[in-house]
């Protein structure tokens, strides 16, 4: 429980990506350790969305890989939906009609993938009734990337999301912090890609508040500020956005939520010398 919002880890499954690239300029005798890695040098990440209910509102952050893959890329990436996110958003007692927003912290493929399902060549919103939130400068680069970021998005993915009317696209360039509705924001940060923001539950209110760190902080491992993915697209604006966030999160106590964590879905950042380490939170059920 965050506040009044019962935060739940759903799973649109796993796949793998290169190691080095995970890890930028660490060396493999460093992160070998932490997330090892496969004869290929793959390492195995979640697809991790999170459900967030109060009463009738239903959020889901954050869209998953989803199914439209063909089998070439399927096998590069190790696609692996064994859970999916509409199995995982039905196990919870929701059905998908009834999500009422979704949250993307930014337009990678493998955080909006999931929210368009295709049935015989038809592509259909996963979530038909949500007001579906995402960075503006994201969802313009999904549509039309550039020749640089060709690689990580797609516009099959925002196209039938814009055209069944439900993208509201928002720009937090410019603010410290914006408001999508009462009880969440978002903030932008940038690095990862040009308009990825952090995601925060109950940020003004008292009581806890939680984070979700996207790619920002892709999993518990990478919580150092120089740990910073080779996908990143500035790597300047990552180090000074990470370095001030973990210090944030350590002060704040937020609790942290994980998108690409193997293992782990949540866990509190707090301050071990000149270090960052991990806390544990306390769960209602599940782990
Ligand atoms: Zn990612």
């Amino acid at each position: 429980m965050v506040g009044e919002w019962r935060v739940t880890a759903l799973s649109d499954g796993f796949l793998r990506l290169d190691g080095g690239a995970m890890w930028g300029v660490v060396p493999a005798t460093i992160w070998r350790a932490m997330t090892p890695a496969a004869e290929d040098n793959t390492i195995r990440l979640a697809l991790r969305p999170f459900l967030l209910e109060r009463g009738t509102q239903k959020v889901v952050v954050e869209g998953g890989v989803g199914d439209r893959w063909s089998d070439k890329l399927r096998g590069i990436y190790h696609i692996d939906r064994s859970t999916s996110l509409r199995e995982t958003v039905i196990a919870c007692g929701v059905d998908p009609d009834q999500i009422t927003e979704v949250v993307a912290s930014h337009c990678h493929w493998d955080h909006i993938g999931g929210l368009v399902e295709e049935t015989d060549g038809v592509p259909a919103p996963l979530f038909p009734n949500a007001r579906h939130f995402m960075p503006q400068v994201e969802f313009e680069m999904a549509k039309d990337p550039d020749p640089i970021r060709r690689g990580s998005y797609r516009p099959e993915d925002a196209l039938p999301l814009e055209a069944a009317g439900l993208v509201e696209a928002f720009d937090a360039r410019d603010v410290a912090s914006l408001e999508l509705f009462d009880g969440l924001h978002v903030r932008h940060v940038g690095g990862h890609s040009d308009g990825v923001c952090l995601v925060t539950v109950n940020e003004m209110a008292s009581g806890e508040t939680a984070a979700f760190w996207a790619d920002i902080v892709p999993t518990t491992h990478h919580i150092q500020p120089p740990y910073i993915m080779a996908y990143d697209v500035n790597a300047g604006v990552s180090y000074e956005q990470r370095s001030a966030l973990l210090e944030e999160a350590a002060r704040e106590g937020w609790i942290g939520m994980f998108y690409h964590d193997a293992d782990r879905a949540f866990a509190r950042i707090v301050r071990e010398g000149r270090r960052f380490g991990l806390g544990d939170v306390e769960l209602i059920g599940g782990s």
